[in-house]
């Protein structure tokens, strides 16, 4: 087998092929010059074989495949591959390719994955989704539905115990002295120091990461950012205040809770297959915009994300602001953790405001 870095998207992958130092031109996506894979020469040099072994394994020839595996997803190997991961950057003719060659070379790979449509039986095992799976049997979309319209407190539809160990992998300590911006709208005198600080408990409006009547403290990693997240207007008055970390605080990152490998450990792949499409949906879900017309129900999954991150005991969570992805967000649980050092009223001038046609 032959091919190059560029037949493919998973960074480990493209890394172990560079790492080889072979040069040459692709006889699968016909890049010339390029770093490529030579499995005669260069199998002994890297683990690019066991990588893309460790893939192929999981699938399961339909003649394999329980009566009770859903027809809809069984599908030839190359198609069921480029769905279920972003391993690979060809076309589905081009995957066939590389993946029949391996089928050739390998003596543990079942030949009958490239002959027949294939499946991964674990997606449909109840008990291995119990286990395994941060939603079970469920989506995360079943579980929003649920806590909104039926139950906020209790719910079968979420492993606890995986999404702990999940979110614990995005555990980070942010350090003392670090600076963070809080903004309000305001009027010309503008607010005082004391009045920058997270509303009391019982007066607290729900947010992304708190509900109602319980205290957060919204804090961002850039001063502009934090006007544009309070959506003020041209000529509003807005007071900004400075706060520093008194110490260091453990929080849980969940603008990183997605990874970019399936190999970046030696974990379950099928396991990572399933986490990982809810992990992109909680992620999003924390990036979303909202606008002054959602409703406060819309809030509910990330306060549930957020509120668990309480109870484990963390300082707080990280997210990605929506309104500038360079510029991040910290809803601080414990006030104390930091000082209001600095604070002063600003005019807004002019916004640029930017439009999509819908
Ligand atoms: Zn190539």
């Amino acid at each position: 087998m032959v091919c190059c870095i560029n037949c493919f998207n998973d960074t480990e992958i493209r890394a172990a092929i560079e790492m080889i130092g072979h040069r040459g031109n692709c006889p699968v996506c016909k890049k010339t010059n390029t770093w490529i894979y030579d499995s005669v020469e260069d199998a002994d040099k890297t683990n690019v074989e066991e990588m893309l072994d460790s893939i192929l394994e999981l699938y399961v020839p339909e003649s394999e495949l329980s009566k009770m595996y859903p027809e809809e997803e069984k599908a030839l190997i190359e198609d069921r591959l480029l769905k279920d991961w972003s391993i690979f950057s060809g076309s589905a003719f081009e995957v066939r390719q590389i993946v029949s060659e391996r089928v050739t070379d390998s003596l543990d790979l079942d030949s009958r994955i490239v002959i027949e449509r294939v499946g991964i039986p674990q997606l449909f095992d109840e008990v291995y989704l119990r286990d395994n799976s941060i939603m079970g049997k469920y989506s995360w979309d079943v579980f929003k539905k649920y806590l909104r319209n039926e139950n906020r407190f209790h719910s079968k539809y979420i492993n606890l115990e995986m999404l702990e160990s999940v979110l614990r992998e995005t555990e980070i300590v942010i350090s003392m002295a670090t600076k963070f911006y809080r903004a309000r709208v305001s009027d010309k005198k503008g607010y005082s120091r004391k009045q920058m600080w997270a509303p009391p408990d019982d007066v607290a409006s729900p947010g992304r990461a708190n509900s109602k009547g319980q205290s957060c403290l919204y804090l961002c990693s850039h001063k502009k950012t934090t006007v544009k997240e309070i959506r003020a207007h041209a000529f509003d008055y807005v007071t900004i205040a400075t706060f520093k970390l008194n110490r260091d605080i453990r929080v849980l990152d969940l603008s990183s809770i997605v990874h970019s490998s399936p190999f970046y450990s030696g974990k379950d792949k099928v396991a990572y297959l399933l986490n990982e499409s809810s992990l992109r949906q909680i992620q999003n879900d924390l990036a979303k915009p909202m606008s002054r017309w959602d409703s406060d129900l819309d809030y509910l999954p990330t306060q549930y994300i957020s509120d668990f991150a309480k109870f484990l005991g963390y300082d707080g969570v990280k997210y990605i602001s929506t309104f500038d992805n360079t510029s991040y967000n910290i809803a601080l649980f414990v006030s104390s953790a930091c000082d209001c050092i600095y604070h002063r009223n600003f005019l807004i001038g002019d916004l640029e405001y930017k439009m999509t046609a819908i």
